[in-house]
């Protein structure tokens, strides 16, 4: 029995992925034989409802000076986060010598509209290769993980914040009481915690089960974040859904009794009762349903195969390791992936080992069929890709369902 990993209740895995290379880890052919695999099996807490994976990589086997994720190759991830700041900044940020913090800062796509308006702000980053270009570009950033000791060393050298944010970071975080315990150290009195990451209700909805994979430790909802944060004596006030990734929540919480709770809370937590999100048989259901959608994909890719049709993977995600290697799509029917990021190109996905090669391939002879790999990006990626329509080609997509658009 493994035990959940914010209330130490035990927890049973409602569904196994099989063995699972690392989401990011796009390998040259010489590194084949030392890959590592671990097994991506993700179970429900019956008692404080949090859904999180049950084996974790090391987290340094994920964020290190090669990191394979720059924020900032979205341009409209960039216009995402600008009113991300704007949020923090015009809702809760004082007007006298405001200080934020920023976990997962990456390459700066958040904090550069904090450095630029002139606001005292500090980036906390692991990777060193991202953070290094956030450096670069101005923007205030120590390279560690944040944690307990990392808080309080923050707070020596910086004083308290009134802001502690995140994106697509804490989901990644499994030793999460220490994080909690570094947020009570550091934030201020009336200081607030936002954050967003991924959220269960569309994952369950949408039945998008790329979106669990070793970065993601948890997958959170409202109710869950709620009974988190209320150990360390903090309450949810705000809960946002946002329209990026996916379906992703954005979290505003603060030390209980401090700050006004908006009615968003409750609207939200309702409509999670309604979803069954705190009750086993929804995973279960879950379950049943992503197993349909492999099925689906794969006769799909086979019967293109068939017809000698040409199928190529759109976007190098971490997201499309999960579908690869949990359907065991592999180079016979995806016969390369096009994307733009140099560290990825002449590369090898993880596991299943399709070749991904630079987009100007994908430019220069479309394929009959681009498997849309980023689906989270649809609406900027097809506006991009007018051509490619034009010229014949044809979207095949997995989230909500398997079909070609
Ligand atoms: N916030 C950016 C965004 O949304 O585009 C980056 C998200 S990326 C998926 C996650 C980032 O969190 C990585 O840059 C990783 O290095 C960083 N990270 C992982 N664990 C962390 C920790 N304990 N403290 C701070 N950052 C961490």
């Amino acid at each position: 029995m493994k035990k959940c990993l914010i209330c130490s209740a035990e927890i049973k895995p409602f569904m196994s992925f099989g063995k699972m290379p690392i989401a990011n880890g796009f390998l040259t052919e010489e590194q084949f034989k030392d890959e590592p695999f671990f097994k991506l099996d993700v179970a429900f807490c019956e008692s404080c409802k949090m859904t999180q994976l049950t084996e974790l990589v090391d987290r340094e086997k994920m964020f290190h000076e090669n990191y394979a994720f720059f924020s900032s190759t979205s341009a409209r991830m960039g216009e995402h986060f600008k009113g991300f700041a704007g949020f923090v900044k015009e809702k809760y940020l004082p007007a006298k010598d405001p200080f934020v913090v920023e976990i997962g800062s990456n390459d700066g796509i958040m904090l550069r509209n904090f450095a630029e308006a002139g606001i005292k702000h500090l980036g906390i980053e692991p990777s060193a290769n991202v953070a290094q270009v956030a450096r670069e570009k101005g923007i205030n950033t120590v390279c560690e993980f944040f944690d307990e000791a990392a808080a309080k060393r923050i707070v020596a050298a910086n004083g308290q914040a009134d802001a502690f944010m995140g994106a697509n970071v804490m989901c990644h975080i499994p030793y999460m009481h220490s994080v909690l315990a570094g947020i009570e150290a550091l934030l201020k009195p009336q200081g607030v915690v936002v954050f967003e990451d991924p959220y269960l209700g569309d994952i369950l909805e949408k039945t998008s089960y790329d979106q669990i994979y070793d970065e993601h430790a948890f997958y959170f909802s409202a109710v869950s974040v709620s009974a988190m944060f209320e150990r360390h004596g903090f309450e949810l006030i705000d809960a946002l859904p946002q329209d990026v990734h996916g379906g992703s929540m954005r979290y505003v919480l603060a030390r209980k009794g401090a700050r006004k709770v908006s009615a968003a809370v409750a609207a939200i937590l309702k409509k999670e009762e309604a979803l069954g999100v705190g009750r086993p048989e929804t995973y279960e259901r879950f379950r049943l349903n992503v197993e349909a959608s492999k099925a689906a994909l794969v006769k799909m890719l086979k019967e293109l195969k068939m017809a000698r049709k040409s199928v190529v993977g759109y976007a190098a995600t971490s997201k499309s390791t999960t579908v690869f290697n949990y359907c065991g799509i592999g180079p016979d029917l995806v016969e390369y992936i096009s994307d733009t990021t140099p560290i990825k190109q002449g590369k090898f996905s993880p596991g299943v080992h399709i070749p991904v090669r630079p987009y100007s391939e994908f430019k220069a002879k479309y394929p009959d069929y681009a498997l849309l790999l980023g689906w989270n990006h649809a609406r900027e990626i097809m506006a991009n890709e007018k051509d490619f329509k034009k010229a014949g080609g044809k979207w095949l997509v997995y989230v909500p369902k398997v079909e070609i658009l």
